[in-house]
């Protein structure tokens, strides 16, 4: 499945570095490859040869652009499969997720190459008041140049799509840090790049440890970072990296609201996916669940039913549906944190064991507020049950939060959907589904320690460009001698 080794790309070329970094099989520790390694003076050229490229990546055409696009689809649908396989072993994700996350890539490429042939201005009439006449401004946007990007383990894939395709759409040269834990995913796409016909140095995709991506932070000639990670990296990004633009994308501990008169045959599995699928380790993963009083018991017995019965193991086997964490260490943190949890008050409902890297799905109850299941983001397969008096109350449980990505309401009652709308500190409201839900061409992101800007490639788009004004004076033009 995997090769040997695989190089990096340092502007558009494959490379092998002095050092590597090792890959492991996340649900059984073996190394299974290894990934040429960046340093500092890597990092340095690559952020060289992308500021040269950017005027060059400026000028290509929103055909070419939307060209490059479709032939990145067509190699990413080729090697669907390779790459769905080579994502469940780095990141220890069921075949069935992998698959998914593989379709959805293709989906984030096939929207951006629709987007770029899309990017519209603005016409302002300017003539506002009698001393304007003749004043017209027209709007463009322009790619603000060389973009560093830095992305996560869980969507390895998917997380790098969002951010290399908009900066393709949009025309703009960049440099990828993928996560050291899963690069490989990162580096098949670099493949798959190098053989498209790119200006030298419009991407260059070099994994490297964390610290060491420094430079992508600091260097005033990247022009955007893009991250998408923990809050606790993204916020300290923020505070260093000077005057670029910066987007962050980071975590939560996503709300769902199951109101009363809820059907339970169509909640039940919904929620179940929701709180466990990928183990857990999703940024809108259902972790608190805030349920009416009228149906809270029915509810809490029929999703232990569902959570106990899920399949945990191997990742390559088709039938699991729980997958290892991403290190042994994290499903030790998860397990410290449910005997936190139990140690202050609160009952296991079903789970509540780790096996190695893999932790049972643990559905909680009577979990006192400051057990950090509750309030910080457990990134694993645990979800905390809370009975709620009525609708006001779960609003304010949602909002008793200091994260505010995604919230999920099961309720009929339009008024409760336009209330929610209207009162919800997210960055988007999910009604008849799970907080879980995302579609690749949405605005996402989140709000308060959740992150900052958003997602989505039109929305990205955006954040990769600067309106640029053209201020037209018609007197000029029209004066009666032509000159
Ligand atoms: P992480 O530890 O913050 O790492 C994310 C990326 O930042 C990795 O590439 C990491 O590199 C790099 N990094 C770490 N320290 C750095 C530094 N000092 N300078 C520059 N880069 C640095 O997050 P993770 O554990 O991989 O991912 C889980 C988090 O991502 C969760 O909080 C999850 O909610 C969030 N997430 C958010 C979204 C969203 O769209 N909102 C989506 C998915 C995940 P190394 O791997 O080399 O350490």
């Amino acid at each position: 499945m995997f090769r040997e080794q695989y190089p990096y790309f340092l502007a558009n070329r494959p490379v092998q570095a002095n050092a590597d970094l090792p890959v492991r099989h996340k649900a059984t520790g073996e190394t299974v490859t290894r990934v040429a390694l960046a340093d500092r003076n890597a990092l340095e050229r690559a952020i060289a040869a992308a500021a040269d490229a950017a005027p060059a990546m400026r000028r290509l055409p929103a055909w070419r652009r939307q060209e490059i696009l479709l032939s990145f689809v067509a190699a990413l649908t080729e090697r669907h499969e390779e790459l769905a396989r080579a994502l469940c072993v780095e990141a220890g994700k069921p075949i069935r997720d992998a698959r998914t996350e593989v379709t959805r890539a293709i989906d984030t490429f096939r929207i951006a190459a629709e987007e770029a042939v899309r990017m519209y201005g603005e016409i302002l009439p300017l003539d506002i008041s009698e001393r304007n006449t003749g004043y017209e401004g027209h709007v463009r946007r322009f790619p603000v140049g060389p973009c560093a990007f830095i992305t996560p383990f869980n969507f390895p894939l998917n997380l790098a799509a969002h951010k290399m395709a908009p900066a393709l759409a949009v025309g703009c040269p960049f440099i990828l840090k993928p996560a050291s834990s899963t690069p490989v995913s990162s580096l098949l796409m670099g493949e798959i790049l190098a053989a498209q016909d790119l200006p030298e140095g419009a991407f260059s995709i070099l994994p490297c440890r964390g610290p060491d991506a420094e430079p992508l932070v600091r260097d005033e000639r990247i022009k955007l970072l893009s991250f998408t990670g923990s809050p606790e990296v993204g916020w300290r990004l923020k505070q260093q990296c000077g005057r670029k633009k910066i987007a962050l994308e980071l975590g939560g501990n996503a709300a769902c609201v199951v109101d009363e008169g809820s059907d339970l045959d169509y909640v039940v599995p919904r929620l179940v996916t929701g709180a466990f699928y990928q183990s857990g380790q999703s940024c809108i993963s259902v972790q608190r669940i805030f349920a009416h009083a009228s149906l809270y018991e029915e509810l809490r017995d029929r999703l232990a039913a569902a959570a106990t019965a899920l399949e945990w193991g191997d990742p390559l086997d088709e039938e699991t549906f729980l997958g290892p964490l991403i290190t042994e260490e994290d499903a030790e943190r998860v397990e410290r944190w449910i005997a936190e949890a139990v140690q202050a008050g609160a009952r296991i409902v079903c789970g509540g064991r780790r096996h190695g890297p893999f932790v049972e799905a643990t559905l909680l109850e009577d979990v006192p507020p400051m057990a950090h299941v509750n309030w910080r983001e457990v990134f694993g397969p645990v979800a905390v049950l809370k009975k709620v008096r009525d609708f006001d109350h779960a609003l304010h449980c949602v909002n008793n939060s200091e994260y505010g990505l995604q919230a999920g309401f099961f309720t009929r009652d339009f008024g409760r959907v336009r209330r929610a709308f209207a009162e919800c500190e997210v960055g988007g409201v999910v009604v008849g589904d799970i907080p879980s839900m995302r579609v690749d061409s949405m605005p996402y992101g989140g709000v308060k320690k959740s992150g900052f800007g958003r997602e989505g490639i039109r929305y990205a788009m955006e954040e990769m460009t600067e309106p640029r004004l053209l201020l037209i004076n018609d007197n000029y033009f029209n004066r009666e001698d032509g000159s």
